[in-house]
């Protein structure tokens, strides 16, 4: 029968050089349909108890969906997930390009990485082959440069290739795994794990397109976004990148400045995505940047992602990292009140060519200058960088004192809690982490629905895992039609946090993991302003893999099955609702703007936790899923593997 994935699952033991293909049937990728879930079933099943996240014993896996590679905007996306070395819970992170597709045309679904080599190799697929080669010349090379050599000794350009930087052969602990030297899967220290396994890089080439069940059908879909991307609510992401979105987040006292002291930053108009597209974007200078000044991933019409090329001044870019998201031009900007757009798009470059999280990396190097500027850190901690907020030229040695692991810098790069930890001094204080993860450029005190995801979110504090606040509050009767497919018909009150807003933070999160195991893009699919609204997601499944019945219901189950698996791994870990915890700075008032004084309630929130965990079907009391909901969820065997009462 034509299917839409390869069946094939290749599974790598890195300590002894053994391979294994192991080929599930249709049930295995109907119930978990790629990505996400699908790595959680092999995380699950192969990592021992307790396992050190730096260790052979850990497991990395690399995962697609039944959706990767068709020819429709925004499902060029990739899992990297395993033991997280930055929170020791799970580790999950999501990331696009051109190598998600190709590794699906090389023929491989997922690749299940074990063990540890004994020196440096990476991994090569090519059309359905596969090899380890010796990648001792490619230790401690820059991201670009390993990229290079790779094509080049492997004769092919086309080849794509995914890897690690210095920073994720050093441990860092937010080190993240590139491809095209500028997409990252970022977040959780993916990176450090695939260092430790003395995995350079893996390359792919293939030639195998998946077969599509309904070809004319994606063709119209595919057609539909192209034709409505311009008059759609995601065409000025298009156009100016993601940061296009600080002029909103100023306006509505969501933008994190100092360290999450206050929500709005005076000169926000300095990195935001208008700055960018009309300055330092390739071609800005002669008005070309639409044509060379935008990349995209494979097949995606959105043409989002930014290339940044300086030429002149202390901070020149090389076009080839790409260009800063708004997760970056904040942290690295109105975290650190630093307004010096072409400083941040080096401290971008940076972490593209030594590997690193910039999301992480900047909110690390934001604590830090909140210590210095409370006096709780010196010149002599800091190696001589004087951290005054709006200190561009230090942020950007700090940034690459941290890749290098280089005297103040090697404290950094086992991220903000365990350097505060070893510093002390007070310095818990400044931390905005969650499970150990630095938190992403959103305002829980204001969209409160984010406090409630960030403390419980499995792999810590992350902000594309559900849909904001805005979607059922003030951009409600915009999203009537797509809200009422999940079950809302009500607009609920700013700043709330309703037993309304918590079940739509519980439905929404279901959709947005549903999302994560099908490999789509988030700014492309979704239940709200995105390009495709949930339909559309169904449509496209059917579409696709010919399973005619599939449904809303359905995909959220996976979503869900998902959810369940992780926090089951993080319970198995020993973790449990004592850990969902929120950073005490975000029951202290905000400062200036429209967000002035706003703060978080610890009474509202205890309760808002108690709501979400009833919504979610687990134990109020610790947080966790019961035997009850995982065999609800077809994942007894989850409950068994633990030994949980019946
Ligand atoms: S919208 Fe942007 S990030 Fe998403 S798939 Fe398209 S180009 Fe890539």
């Amino acid at each position: 029968m034509a299917r839409s994935y390869n069946g094939k699952i290749l599974h790598v033991d890195l300590t002894n050089g053994e391979f294994r293909v192991e080929e599930p049937g249709e049930g295995f990728y109907r119930k978990y349909m790629g990505g996400s879930a699908l790595a959680m079933h092999y995380l699950l099943k192969e990592i021992p108890p307790a396992a050190d996240p730096l260790g052979p014993e850990n497991v990395l896996v690399l995962a697609l969906s039944v959706l990767t590679g068709a020819a429709i905007s925004g499902q060029s996306r990739m899992t990297a997930a395993a033991k997280s070395p930055l929170t020791g819970a799970i580790g999950d992170s999501q990331g696009g390009g051109f190598f998600p597709a190709e590794l699906k045309f090389a023929g491989f679904d997922a690749i299940v990485i074990k063990g540890k080599a004994e020196k440096p190799v990476y991994l090569w697929i090519n059309d359905g082959r596969y090899e380890l080669r010796d990648a001792s010349h490619l230790w401690g090379a820059i991201t670009g440069e390993a990229e290079a050599t790779i094509k080049e000794e492997l004769g092919d350009d086309k080849v794509e290739v995914l890897q690690i930087g210095p920073a994720g052969e050093a441990a860092v602990r937010f080190a993240g795994i590139f491809s095209m030297s500028n997409r990252a899967n970022g977040r959780t220290g993916m990176g450090a794990v695939m260092g430790s396994k003395k995995l350079k890089a893996v390359a792919v080439r293939g030639k195998k397109r998946p077969k599509v069940a309904d070809k004319a059908g994606l063709s119209q879909l595919a057609k539909w976004g192209v034709d409505n991307l311009d008059d759609s609510d995601i065409a000025g992401l298009a156009k100016y990148g993601t940061a296009e979105t600080t002029g909103s987040n100023q306006t509505s006292g969501t933008l994190p400045t100092y360290n999450f002291n206050s929500g709005v930053f005076d000169h926000w108009e300095s990195i935001d995505g208008t700055t960018m597209y009309d300055t330092v974007l390739r071609g800005a200078a002669e008005g070309k940047q639409d044509r060379i000044g935008r990349d995209t991933c494979y097949a995606c019409t959105v043409r989002c992602k930014r290339v940044v090329e300086i030429t002149k001044g202390p901070y020149q870019v090389d076009p080839h990292y790409g260009g800063p998201e708004y997760e970056t031009t904040s942290t690295f900007g109105n975290y650190c009140a630093i307004d010096d757009l072409p400083a941040i798009c080096k401290a971008n470059e940076i972490c593209n060519k030594y590997g690193m999280d910039t999301i992480s990396c900047g909110a690390t190097i934001s604590w830090a200058f909140e210590a210095f500027n409370e006096g709780k850190l010196t010149l002599e901690d800091t190696d001589g960088l004087d951290l005054t907020w709006g200190n561009a030229e230090s942020m950007v040695k700090l940034t690459e004192k941290i890749a290098k692991r280089d005297g103040f810098g090697d404290i950094l790069a086992e991220g903000s809690e365990r350097a505060a930890r070893k510093i002390g001094r007070g310095t818990e204080a400044y931390l905005i982490t969650f499970k150990g993860q630095e938190a992403p450029a959103h305002m829980p005190r204001v969209k409160r629905s984010l406090a409630i995801i960030y403390a419980t979110n499995p792999f810590g504090a992350d902000h594309q895992s559900h849909e904001h606040d805005p979607a059922i509050e003030k951009d409600f009767e915009y999203y009537t039609e797509r809200l009422a497919l999940l079950g809302f018909s009500e607009e609920q009150e700013p700043r709330s946090l309703s037993d309304e807003k918590i079940r739509f933070t519980v439905a929404s999160q279901r959709m947005y993991s549903a999302m994560d195991s099908l490999n789509l893009c988030q700014f492309v699919y979704g239940p709200a302003w995105q390009l495709y609204g949930p339909a559309d997601m169904v449509e496209l499944v059917k579409t696709v893999t010919g399973w005619e019945d599939v449904s809303l219901d359905e995909l959220q189950r996976v979503g869900e099955r998902r959810l369940n698996m992780m926090r089951t791994f993080n319970a198995r870990e020993g973790l449990d609702r004592k850990d969902d915890v929120l950073p005490q700075k975000l029951f202290k008032p905000l400062k200036g703007g429209v967000s002035d004084g706003w703060k978080l309630e610890r009474d509202e929130i205890e309760s808002a936790l108690d709501k979400y965990f009833e919504f979610c079907g687990w134990d109020v009391k610790t947080g966790n899923p019961t035997r009850a909901k995982l065999e609800e969820l077809d994942l007894g065997w989850v409950a068994d593997q633990l030994g949980m009462d019946g």
